[in-house]
């Protein structure tokens, strides 16, 4: 019980200076805001037998956030059982009665002021002095009293103004020395992310963005990130890059983008605004499914929407926290960075995703290159192999295409190339595959179509060919012929005879066609 004697606070008021000076040499020595607390809840409990705590502002918000309220660690020795109180509370009043003492001396208006403190401790003497920081409101120091007869003193008060002024000097120090810390943390944390080369992991089977996601907890403070990418109908998200146990069913969920289908709204919410959702409490908080944040021990937590270099949002960051957490917004704006650093980054692991599809083509021509070529012709190999179908080759090569580079310069002979080509692949269908198998050649596979059929189109080809005027410039091909199942039925072969015909044409005096 905390029955301490009027004279014992008026004693402590007459070693007044002493005290204060040993109040700010501790206060002094913190480096922490709740280690800072810490000794003025234990200064005032040990001095003046009152119980203390600190609520903070929430910034912007008419919200007040305590952590493990009231004198800890004195709980042990003397009697006092009051159960720690740690959450969010709503201020009841408007914040402009907080911004001055508040001396309450009745339960009415205790429980006006601060109904949360009302219900859980239920003091009968409350006092409140404003803690402001660069003429913000940031905090209340609440000291309070559970016994009816002791009245608040004006002493009291005074020394309440003057720790909550010291508190004032001492938060904006620690503020300063965090800030340069967050700043050194913040950029090792984007340098980690900048370094991370989205190339290098291409190759690799693991996921480049669960990487990332691993980084990012370590880099911001948050205990988990998820990364969730909008499916292709962006009717979804899929959360299949996080840091939660590889166990947990949320990796293989997925979250309708639909208000009406889903409890948590914070992903959508961030989306629809392109701004981060910040939630304190998971388990009450309207946005938030309370069952999917217990099951996941998620408490406060940050949602980021990941937009594409162009703005398009891509999916959303989570990160969340087991506690409640107050988030500054510098703190927001940190994790606002990497969140679009990270659009960047899927942005251009997009794009070398494309640049790599691009790889499947020639440069120059625009066809399929040889070797994407094989591949498609292994494919179709296997397919036409044990049909009835058939299909036919043209091995089509530009004639005297030496002397078109000698007599009009390599640069014309590119564009010459470039245009036979497109004549090739806009007058075959869009099924059959062409590619420049080398050089001056091409090479097509005319699905289902047989021998005669072939000869035709090959002939068309060759005629349109002969008839292209590039600059003035005339250009001619001679084309070789195989069937799949007449002329035979070996892959390579079919090559082979379609080279061989391709050979005869040369021979006997070019621009034409010639089969077996
Ligand atoms: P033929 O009628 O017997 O096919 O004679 P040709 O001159 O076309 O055949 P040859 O194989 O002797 O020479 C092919 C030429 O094609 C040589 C090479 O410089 C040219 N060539 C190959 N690829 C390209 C290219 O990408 N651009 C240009 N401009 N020329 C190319
Ligand atoms: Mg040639
Ligand atoms: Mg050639």
């Amino acid at each position: 019980m905390v029955n301490r004697e009027y004279h014992k606070e008026s004693q402590v008021l007459n070693g007044h200076e002493k005290h204060s000076m040993q109040l700010y040499r501790a206060l002094n020595r913190q480096y922490s805001k709740e280690a800072a607390i810490n000794v003025v809840v234990n200064f005032i409990y040990k001095r003046l037998g009152y119980r203390t705590m600190y609520l903070d502002i929430v910034e912007n918000n008419k919200k007040v956030m305590i952590k493990d309220s009231s004198c800890k660690d004195i709980n042990e020795k003397s009697n006092i059982t009051d159960t720690t109180i740690s959450g969010v509370f709503n201020l009841s009043l408007s914040m402009n009665e907080y911004k001055k003492p508040l001396c309450l001396e009745d339960l009415n208006s205790i429980e006006e002021a601060f109904p949360y403190l009302y219900t859980m401790i239920q003091p009968h003497k409350l006092l409140s002095t404003p803690v402001f920081a660069q003429s913000k409101l940031v905090g209340l120091l609440i000291i309070y009293d559970k016994e009816k007869e002791r009245k608040i003193s004006c002493e009291l008060k005074d020394i309440a103004q003057l720790v909550a002024r010291e508190l004032t000097a001492v938060f904006s120090r620690i503020e300063r020395q965090n800030l340069a810390f967050e700043n050194m943390l913040g950029l090792t944390a984007l340098e980690n992310i900048l370094l991370y080369n989205p190339e290098d992991s291409l190759d690799n089977t693991r996921d480049p963005l669960q990487k990332i996601v691993s980084i990012i907890p370590s880099a911001t403070g948050m205990k988990k990130c998820t990364i969730a990418l909008l499916d292709e109908d962006e009717e979804f998200l899929l959360p299949h890059y996080s840091t939660f146990d590889k166990s947990a069913k949320t990796k293989e969920k997925k979250y309708p983008l639909d208000k009406t289908k889903t409890k948590d709204h914070t992903a959508i919410i961030a989306i629809d605004t392109k701004k981060p959702v910040v939630v304190y409490d998971a388990l009450t908080d309207p946005r938030c499914d309370p069952e999917l944040s217990k099951e996941l021990g998620v408490r406060s937590n940050v949602v980021l929407p990941i937009l594409n270099v162009h703005g398009k949002p891509l999916g959303v960051m989570y990160l969340d926290n087991g506690e409640y957490e107050t988030f500054s917004d510098r703190q927001v704006r940190f994790l606002e960075i990497i969140a679009r650093h990270i659009g960047l980054i899927i942005s251009n692991i997009e794009y070398i995703g494309d640049l790599k599809a691009w790889s499947k083509y020639d440069g120059l021509t625009g066809l399929l290159n040889r070797r994407t070529f094989e591949n498609i012709y292994e494919e179709v190999y296997k397919i036409y192999r044990y049909s009835e179908e058939k299909f036919s080759i043209l091995m089509i090569d530009i004639d005297d295409f030496k002397s078109t580079n000698d007599n009009y310069g390599h640069q014309m002979g590119d564009i010459v190339l470039k245009n036979v080509a497109n004549c090739i692949r806009e007058n075959v269908r869009q099924k059959d595959i062409v590619a420049r198998y080398g050089g001056e050649e091409v090479i097509v596979i005319l699905k289902d179509i047989g021998k005669e059929e072939a000869k035709i189109i090959a002939d068309r080809i060759r005629h349109l060919i002969e008839n292209l005027s590039v600059h003035n410039i005339s250009v001619t091909v001679s084309i070789g012929l195989s069937t799949f199942g007449i002329d035979s039925y070996n892959k390579e072969n079919l090559i082979h005879i379609a080279d061989k015909c391709l050979y005869e044409a040369k021979s006997i005096g070019k621009n034409q066609v010639i089969c077996k």
